[in-house]
């Protein structure tokens, strides 16, 4: 598990992409300033990656990225950057980053690029075991064998199931938007219904909770969404 930085003022993207690296197992701070960064940064906050937006309100990325540089040389840093912009991949790469992305960009090559230097510093080694169990209550999620267990019993979970339930985990209490489950669990670039979100609900209650019709873990919040609770 990798503590990762993402600096975005663009609350959508920023949000979409903290789902989908925590999906992936990593711990996530972000932040929607280059200011806020550096307060973290010198409150001696260490990451082992960091995604920064260029263009942000106050300082820029560019800035940003010369000043984590300065900083730690063990951080890794993938720059984001709209096609519009005067910075090209030469200027990030000169001020210190590993990478260079330009939006729109795909989740999945995203997450190939953080898994990708992630393995060039030479950080994922042995950091696996810390976190391959999930534990929420009576629910145990065995990220390895992907297998969830409710009291030690075994339930059988589609990978979909599975893959809510993870997002579900590492949002504990937290009320999740319909809109975001579809994103975190199918993916950014799936444009379904937000309904085969609830089928899966209705699924999963079926399957976790004691009386489905009066969920105790699966909350809904009318008109918006669910929430995980224990
Ligand atoms: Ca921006």
């Amino acid at each position: 598990m990798a503590e990762i930085l993402i600096v975005e003022d663009e609350i959508s993207i920023g949000e979409i992409v903290e789902i989908n690296i925590k999906m992936a197992n990593h711990n996530v701070t972000r932040v929607t300033s280059a200011e806020d960064a550096i307060t973290l940064i010198n409150g001696g906050v260490h990451f082992d990656l960091a995604i920064l937006d260029i263009m942000l309100p106050g300082m820029n990325g560019i800035y940003l990225c010369e000043y984590i540089r300065k900083h730690s040389e063990a951080t890794g840093i993938i720059m984001l950057s709209a096609k519009s912009q005067e910075y090209d991949k030469v200027t990030c790469l000169s001020v210190g980053a590993d990478d260079y992305m330009t939006k729109p960009f795909g989740m999945q090559e995203l997450l190939a690029r953080v898994e990708s230097l992630l393995r060039r510093l030479h950080r994922t080694e042995g950091s696996v075991n810390s976190d391959e169990i999930l534990q929420s209550g009576p629910f145990t999620l065995d990220l390895r064998s992907r297998v969830l267990y409710k009291n030690k019993q075994m339930i059988d979970l589609t990978s979909v199931e599975f893959s809510i339930m993870e997002l579900f985990f590492r949002n504990k209490d937290t009320a999740l938007v319909r809109e975001k489950i579809l994103e975190g669990v199918w993916g950014e670039n799936y444009y379904g219904d937000v309904k085969i979100v609830d089928v899966n609900i209705r699924r999963l209650r079926i399957k976790i909770e004691e009386d489905p019709s009066n969920p105790q873990h699966i909350v809904t919040i009318w008109g918006y969404g669910y929430r995980w609770t224990v």
